[in-house]
């Protein structure tokens, strides 16, 4: 980059901070409407890893820029109130919350802890892979229940696994990742009640605020064997800010931080403080989502490609033909959908981005399906 090239970025990008340079694109961000996310105008679409494309909100971007010139402090007291917040509006026990920098890492530490040659794991196929992925490194056995025709969890089927595989730990992804789809709230009591006694259920909600599902987070207070995850990388759109929760009961808690210590960044606390305080949030970027998303999937539906029901901002789609393939034809059209699972070869995931994207991908769609028959 040149030095004057350097400069002017440098400018736009200070610019940007102060919301100047969105309103000179014609694009000022305001409370309703949200922000354009810059880093990737012009360029390729990215609908690959379920990002939100307006990234945080303006008050949390706010709050984020404002606090940067404190943090050469950990700000542990901004973990205690965001922790607390957290805790009221979801009516928990503030010792039944843990905030981790993202969902990854007490995802991560669950494998590690409940685990092992002699403890397996329990998961749907297809599902979000980390946590099977990290078991099976470590020698655990991974018992993979397919989800049923509906998109929902097999809890009968998974419980079962349960017994066979001597499960540490069952993981239940609800909305389910890859496919946005459900596992009911009757399905998932169920499965508490029918589970074997010492394998632990890890309840991971990082989509939920996208459904109208209700959150099984109340079952932590109730009982010692239940962990649920939740997340700031989805709908708060703050995947690179890293924040997220571990609710459950304190013992399971103390176990999960026995692993390390690991602070906040306090960007990410700001962020997340401005995030839970704003009060149309949520139903605005819910109803957002679900709007592109039924559009989209309407579209496909109409020309014969097959969508799994999602209520979250991923839906899997049946391209009939190879996933890899298709992927990578509607890659080289500058739209970057997610991948394929092996169980399902010839179906896709998509993450939902805004109108203008998805614009792009019907068009990137339609082309690449006209070209191969
Ligand atoms: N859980 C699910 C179901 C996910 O899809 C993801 C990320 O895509 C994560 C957890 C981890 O997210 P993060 O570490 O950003 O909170």
């Amino acid at each position: 980059m040149t030095p004057a090239l350097a400069a002017s970025r440098r400018s736009f990008l200070q610019l940007a901070g102060t919301g100047l340079a969105l309103s000179g694109l014609g694009m000022a961000p305001t409370s309703a409407a949200p922000a354009r996310a810059l880093p990737h105008a012009g360029g390729p679409v990215l609908l690959n890893f379920n990002e939100y494309p307006y990234g945080p909100s303006p008050a949390a971007q706010a709050a984020a820029r404002d606090i940067v010139a404190s943090s050469g402090r950990y700000l542990f007291g901004l973990a205690g109130e965001l922790r607390d917040l957290f805790a009221q509006q979801e009516g928990l026990g503030k010792d039944h919350v843990r905030l981790y920098p993202g969902s990854s890492e007490p995802l991560n530490r669950a494998a590690v802890l409940w685990t092992s040659p002699a403890a397996g794991l329990v998961v749907a196929d297809p599902t979000f892979e980390a946590l099977g992925d990290l078991a099976a490194a470590r020698g655990a056995t991974v018992a993979k229940v397919p989800l049923r025709a509906d998109g929902a969890h097999d809890v009968r089927a998974m419980a079962a696994a349960a017994a066979k595989v001597d499960a540490g730990l069952l993981y239940l992804c609800n909305p389910n990742n890859p496919t946005g789809s459900i596992t009911p709230a009757a399905d998932i009591a169920w499965l508490l009640a029918h589970k074997p006694a010492k394998t632990r259920v890890l309840v991971d909600e990082a989509y939920l605020q996208y459904s109208e599902q209700r959150s099984v987070i109340d079952q932590v207070m109730q009982r010692d064997d239940v962990i649920v995850l939740r997340t700031f990388s989805k709908l708060y759109g703050m995947a690179g800010l890293r924040l997220g929760v571990a609710a459950a009961h304190p013992d399971r808690l103390k176990e999960l931080a026995s692993l390390g210590d690991n602070p906040l960044p306090v960007t990410a606390m700001a962020a997340g403080l401005a995030s839970l305080r704003d009060p149309v949030l949520v139903a605005q970027r819910k109803a957002d989502n679900a709007r592109v998303r039924h559009n989209t999937v309407g579209w496909l539906g109409q020309r014969g490609f097959a969508c799994v029901p999602s209520e979250a901002n991923c839906f899997v789609v049946d391209v009939q033909r190879d996933g890899a393939a298709f992927s990578a034809a509607m890659a080289a059209r500058g739209v970057v959908i997610g991948r394929s699972w092996p169980i399902w070869p010839q179906r896709v995931r998509v993450t939902v981005g805004t109108e203008a994207e998805m614009a792009r991908f019907r068009e990137a769609f339609e082309a690449v399906v006209s070209e191969n028959g």
